[in-house]
């Protein structure tokens, strides 16, 4: 049984991850690490996305239309399998994720921090954007997110903890993509995550490193083309997956996560997961 922690880095696409990230290329092209194209579910929209990583339910059955229609989701995800299989989660996300998965709505002083042994996130940490524009991104600084991430999991010694960062995404929305602010970014983000991936592995975490939906060329998102919807899931762990050109569902993601934990997947998953 395998410990997961699982990065989310919000609206990457996958040409951006193919070009950009030199540390996570590096590590596929040394065998540390495996990569492969995954489509996310439609809409390719955040809040719909972060329903669907997490329950492997399509938006079709949860019914999460977009980032305004939210609410205490009603079936089984990743938190509330985990903690029921007694082990210990931890989440360092936006406040969505708390909403989805905990409680909703978001209450800024109850929900900003809690340890809730029992619970379905049993450590969360949380962050909520209010303000954010085209002008301010509102968006922590991504090393705060991962230090705070390694303090989850030295401190609290959680099972299973996932990490969502709207950086790329809101400069993506700002920038677009085919310009120097979009390059440095990326190129930040990437040495950044890689201080901490090795601690991460040393302490015996196998590590997904993947987005919820990519954008296009006006950093758009939501709907249908393949811009929209693809990127990359890298994953550092002793799995097996399939062959490299294989485009995996975002419906999956849940239920492979379980099965590397040795936790049941739930008869509401019904993609099949994709590591062995
Ligand atoms: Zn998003």
């Amino acid at each position: 049984m395998a410990k997961v922690l699982l990065i989310i880095l919000d609206g990457v696409p996958w040409a951006n991850w193919r070009r950009l990230f030199g540390n996570l290329e590096g590590w596929v092209a040394s065998g540390e690490a495996r990569v492969w194209k995954m489509r996310s579910v439609l809409p390719s929209t955040s809040g719909t996305c972060y329903a669907s990583i997490h329950t492997g339910v399509p938006p079709q059955v949860h019914g999460i239309w977009g980032n305004a229609t939210r609410r205490r989701l009603e079936f089984p995800d990743l938190f509330s399998e985990a903690t029921r299989a007694g082990l210990t989660t931890g989440a360092v996300t936006h406040s969505f994720w708390s909403e989805f998965f905990n409680r909703y709505p978001f209450d800024i002083v109850r929900d900003i921090e809690y340890d809730e042994p029992g619970g379905t996130i049993t450590h969360g940490r949380f962050h909520t954007m209010t303000g954010d524009s085209g002008y301010n991104q509102m968006t922590p600084a991504d090393v705060d997110l991962f230090a705070t991430l390694t303090r989850l999991c030295v401190v609290k010694g959680i099972d299973y903890g996932i990490l969502h960062t709207c950086t790329l995404d809101s400069m993506g929305h700002r920038f677009f993509h085919d310009c120097e602010e979009m390059d440095d970014a990326c190129y930040r983000m990437d040495e950044a995550l890689a201080n901490f991936l090795p601690q991460w592995r040393a302490a015996g975490y196998e590590v997904i490193v993947t987005a919820d939906h990519g954008q296009d060329a006006r950093g758009h998102h939501g709907g249908a083309t393949e811009e929209q919807r693809d990127f990359a899931l890298y994953y550092f762990g002793a799995g097996q997956g399939p062959a490299p050109d294989v485009v995996l569902d975002q419906l999956g993601l849940a239920p492979t996560i379980l099965g590397r934990l040795g936790v049941a997947v739930p008869e509401t998953m019904t993609v099949a997961g994709f590591l062995g």
